[in-house]
């Protein structure tokens, strides 16, 4: 039996069978049934394709839709309000999603045309899209990737997406954090799917995505966002909207004690190279051979958050064997220093950059 706390994460490039395979070693089954109306909030923030690291890969969408039907599930919808000042119907297009809603059979729904209903939590009221509440279950599908204020964007931030653009101005008026977790107080999602194929490095916006090449699925949002953070190289402190989401009991955070059932590690994708300035000035600190994605994507992402690099650091299977001075990765082992782990979290990686 699959515990609600699970993460399951999938480390593959295949996207859309990476999607299935997370999904049918989830506890969704359990949590789904013939009758339900289902709800689909990717992040289309704008009009990017995924490619850029900006916006959820449609595949995504596409395997979950195959795996609710499968599963009875007839009454499926995708809905999203892209971000103040950009056009949804124009990301819905841009992105794939329109394509894929006449391909599925599937209603897009653009939440700036919705109407809106007050919601509560703690001491805000909130906006909230009424096709958000008009649902059995609402499957959230973030993108894994940084943000400009919040440091990070994921699951908990993602759904500031279903409330009207006026109340997202507010929330920003009102520093981010403190409403984004008592918003996921007032509604929450029944299930999430995390695209972290190539969430972007260093903006929501996109444009220096980092391939990870990994899907991760979970029932409490706070857990794997928490979870999510290591991987970006954060600790639940740097992020002040998970323990205050924790605290106000809109989920529980990731521990030693959470399950985490990790599939494909064996046989983790190799990393190919990523586009972008900032990545090709980090790339100079990195010797790489053979190296898994995740693996390199954590060490991009801890050194970007690093003041002072001590050195070059060495990653990838190539290793195996070989001495050397510093070492990213049980791959390294035989290093002088290495950081532990297959692949090791961002944030284990920064600890260890700092500690040298
Ligand atoms: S330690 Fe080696 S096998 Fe493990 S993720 Fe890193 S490069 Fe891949």
């Amino acid at each position: 039996m699959i515990c609600m706390a699970q993460i399951t994460v999938n480390y593959s490039s295949n996207i859309k069978q990476a999607t299935l395979e997370a999904l049918e070693n989830s506890n969704l089954k359990s949590l789904i049934s013939p009758g339900m109306k289902v709800s689909l909030k990717p992040n289309l923030v704008l009009g990017k394709p995924a490619s850029s690291g900006a916006t959820t890969h449609p595949e995504i969408a596409e395997a979950l839709i195959s795996y609710l039907r499968d599963h009875g599930v007839r009454d499926i919808e995708i809905i999203e309000s892209s971000w103040v000042g950009d056009d949804t119907k124009r990301a819905f297009r841009v992105c794939g999603y329109e394509a894929l809603g006449k391909k599925a059979k599937v209603p897009l729904f653009d939440l700036k045309d919705d109407k809106c209903v007050k919601l509560s939590a703690g001491e805000y009221d909130f906006e909230v899209c009424k096709k958000a509440l008009d649902t059995d279950f609402l499957i959230n599908i973030p993108v894994l990737k940084a943000h400009c204020q919040t440091l990070m964007t994921c699951c908990l931030k993602n759904m500031k997406g279903v409330i009207s653009d006026m109340e997202k101005r507010r929330f920003h008026a009102m520093g981010l954090h403190r409403p984004i977790a008592f918003l996921n107080k007032a509604i929450s999602s029944s299930f999430s799917i995390i695209d972290g194929i190539c969430g972007d490095l260093t903006f929501e916006e996109g444009g220096t995505p980092v391939a990870r090449n990994m899907i991760i699925a979970a029932e409490d949002s706070v857990a794997a966002d928490s979870y999510c953070a290591a991987l970006m190289g954060f600790s639940v402190e740097d992020i002040e909207y998970l323990s205050l989401a924790a605290e106000i009991g809109a989920g529980r955070l990731f521990d030693e004690s959470t399950p985490a059932l990790e599939l494909n590690s064996g046989d983790k994708p190799i990393f190919a190279k990523s586009n972008g300035e900032e990545i090709r000035r980090l790339s100079g600190f990195i010797a790489e051979s053979q190296a898994c994605s995740a693996c390199y994507s954590a060490l991009v992402f801890a050194l970007n958050r690093c003041r002072r690099i001590p050195g070059k650091i060495s990653v990838g299977q190539g290793f195996k064997g070989k001495s050397g001075a510093l070492g990213c990765g049980n791959c390294t082992c035989a290093f002088d220093k290495y950081v532990k782990g297959c692949p090791p979290k961002a944030v284990e990686i920064l600890e260890f950059l700092k500690a040298l």
